[in-house]
Order: structure tokens, then sequence, then C-alpha cells
């Protein structure tokens, strides 16, 4: 068995950014995904602020550019001049891959774990897969998303966390081709809607929501928005498939590393609570993590880990924090018409310029 630094565990967005930064300080890093085909998606499009440079992406995995967003409540829209961009999370990650050196980072798919096995002191000495196959690395990291697989079984991510799920159709689009829509108020039963321009004269129209109960038949409610005079006016559809997927929305933790076990992205919960933006948020973490991983190793000193932890509590702790006790409010009120209708009236008293910061999540120095 080759003897490797880091052994990553998940192939996504988290994954993928760490691997890359692994790579270009020479470590020997495998990466294991339980997926065949790493760019089969169950949802293809993303709504971002990121800046692409800061994390060298190029153009080619932007599907759209945004410049202005419309808010909509029952009775008033606010509209919002800002760079955003609708990203093909596909041609991202496939630019990752491409971009990741092949002399230090090994990939493996089809590779489905299944658990650990820790020494006496606690540190991971296994990762075993369903066959009974087992890796090993010097650091053992979970990037498994939202299934979470090492984290909940060591207790750093609670093992049942309550899910937002989103649901999306591909439509054709009437409207401006650089603007952006999201939708809330009763009409989206404490959820919300949301279309992402494409090109060609197509749009994403898709409806998420936390609440369990309306989860359990999104696409019925997908297809209620679509009978709505005002998506009606934006869209039309003209086919079947639904594409989607869930997000962890609980916690805001604090802790992700163990001994030798490091956690990044949505096995740890994250994505912005009120944003909902994973990609910003799960990047940077991931390079934080690898600079505290780099240098655990260069210094044989597993401790170091922890300098991650306390690199992101520094830079998002506090910002996490008022995100989430925002998200119990929206969850809450949502629903009431008169409060989306005052709230989008208040966003009114803003600059553009600082809804957008908020949007964006704030984490730019
Ligand atoms: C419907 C929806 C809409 C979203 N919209 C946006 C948006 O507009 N903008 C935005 O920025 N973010 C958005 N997000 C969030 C964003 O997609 C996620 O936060 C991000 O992809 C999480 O990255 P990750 O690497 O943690 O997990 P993932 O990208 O899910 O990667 C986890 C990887 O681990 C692999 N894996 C899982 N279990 C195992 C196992 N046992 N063994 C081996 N491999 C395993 C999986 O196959 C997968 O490849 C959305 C999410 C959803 C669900």
């Amino acid at each position: 068995m080759d003897n490797y630094d880091v052994l990553i565990v998940g192939a996504g967005t988290a994954g993928l950014m760490l691997a890359r930064e692994l790579g270009k300080s020479g470590l020997k890093t495998l990466l294991l995904d339980r997926k065949k085909d790493l760019l089969s998606f169950s949802f293809s499009t993303l709504g971002s602020f990121i800046d692409l440079d800061r994390y060298q992406l190029t153009d080619y995995v932007v599907a759209q550019k945004m410049e202005t967003a419309v808010l909509y409540s029952r009775y008033f829209t606010r509209t919002i001049k800002g760079n955003g961009y609708i990203l093909d999370k596909s041609k991202l990650h496939e630019e990752l891959i491409n971009s990741i050196d092949s002399n230090y980072v090994n990939f493996k798919t089809g590779v489905h774990i299944k658990e650990i096995i820790k020494d006496a002191s606690g540190q991971i000495t296994q990762v075993l897969d369903k066959n009974g196959n087992n890796y090993t690395g010097k650091i053992i990291v979970d990037a498994s998303g939202t299934v979470g697989v090492i984290s909940k079984q060591v207790g750093l991510m609670p093992k049942s966390v309550l899910l937002g799920t989103g649901v999306e159709y591909n439509v054709k689009y009437k409207g401006n081709p650089s603007q952006g829509h999201l939708f809330v108020g009763k009409q989206y039963q404490g959820g919300y809607g949301w279309i992402f321009p494409l090109q060609n004269g197509r749009a994403i129209l898709g409806f998420g929501t936390f609440d369990n109960q309306v989860a359990k038949e999104l696409k019925h409610r997908l297809n209620d928005i679509l009978e709505l005079p005002l998506i009606q006016s934006l869209v039309e559809k003209d086919n079947e498939t639904v594409e989607g997927g869930s997000l962890p929305i609980t916690p805001v933790l604090e802790k992700f590393v163990q001994q030798n076990l490091v956690c990044v992205g949505d096995s740890v919960s994250q994505v912005n609570p009120i944003v909902g933006e994973g990609y910003k948020f799960i990047f940077e973490a991931a390079i934080m993590a690898s600079k505290a991983i780099i240098e655990a190793l260069a210094k044989k000193d597993l401790t170091l880990l922890h300098s991650y932890e306390v690199a992101w509590r520094k830079k998002f702790l506090t910002n996490y924090k008022r995100a989430k006790y925002s998200q119990e409010k929206i969850f809450k009120y949502s629903k009431k018409d008169y409060l989306v209708d005052m709230a989008i009236l208040l966003t009114k008293l803003r600059s553009d310029e600082s809804i957008i910061r908020s949007l964006s999540g704030e984490v730019y120095d």
C-alpha cells in the first residue's frame, strides 16, 4: 500500500480544493470517492458571489454572469446591482480536477467508505470501504459532504441534521439574461423560489425549503410555483427533468479537527446559514485546512492542525452565528406576507453594495 501524507474521503467541492492546495506543496495525497464519475451531479448550477481570481478559477466555470438580482415579496420588489455568477458545477469541478498536480495526488473512484479504525490513543489508523479494503494516511480528511461518513462517527457533526432541500427545472427564460430572481413569501410555503438565468434563452427555476413536510412533495410545490402569474411571465416549462439535492442547515460548528482527522465542507456544515452559499465558504475553509495540514506535517506536530479551526472561527464564527439567528427568523416569518413585504421595504433603505455584502456573507477582508 502507498504511504500517503493525506487521505481525503470525498472528491467534491471541498476535497478537490484541498487536494489542489496540498498537491502544490508536494504532499502525497489520495482522494477517494464513492462515485465512479466525479462530474455527474444531481443538480448542475449554483448562484455565487465568488471572486474567481482568488481561487484561480477562470470564466470557463461561469454559466452566466449576473449584473442585477431582484428580490420579490408579495407586493414589493427590490432590484440590486452587483456582480454575481451562475456557476456550472460540472465545469468548475472539471477545472479543479485539471489543476490538481497528478505527480502528488492520486484519485480512486468507486470507493465507498464505511468505517474507521482507531488506535488506543484515538488516532485513525485505517479507513475501510464497504468491501473491506483499507486505506490510510498520516492525516485523514472527511470531505464526504452531507454524508459526513467520519465526522458523524466521531461526533464532530451531529448524526441527525436538519436538511434544506431544493429542486430545479431547466426552463425557457423570457427575462433579462443577466438578471437573477429570488422569491419569498406565503406562496413559497416557508421556502423560497429562484430563477438563475443561463445562456441561450434558458434558466433554472428552483424551489427550496427547510420544512420537512413540504420537502416530501417538492416536485408538486415546484409545479405549483410554475402556475404563479409572476413566474409564468418569466419562464416556461418544456421538459420534465427535475434535479435537486440537500444541504445541512442545522448547526454552526466550531470544531473540525480531532487528533489526525480534519473535516471540511458540508461534512461539518460549513455552508453559510443565511446565504446558502457553499462554494465560497468551503473553498476558504479548504485553503485554511491545507495551510494547517502542511504546517503540521512539516513540523511533525498534529496539534498544529487546530490552527485551521482557530483561523475559521476568527474569520467566520461571528458572521455565521449572526446568519444562523437571521435564518431562524426567516424560517419563522417567511410565511407571513406582510412581514416579508416589510423586510423588502426595509432593504430600500440600504445601499446595493451593503445588501450584496450581506448576500455574499461579507467574507472578504
Ligand atoms: C440543491 C442545492 C443547491 C445549492 N445551491 C448552491 C448555490 O447556489 N451556491 C453555492 O455556493 N452552494 C450551493 N449549494 C451548496 C453546495 O453545493 C455545497 O455546500 C457543496 O457542494 C458541498 O461541498 P462538499 O465538498 O462538502 O460536499 P460534496 O460536493 O457533496 O462532496 C462530497 C463527496 O463525497 C463523496 N462521498 C460521500 N460519501 C462518501 C463515502 N462514504 N465514501 C466515499 N465518498 C463519499 C460524494 O460522492 C461527493 O463526491 C447547494 C446545495 C444544494 C444541495
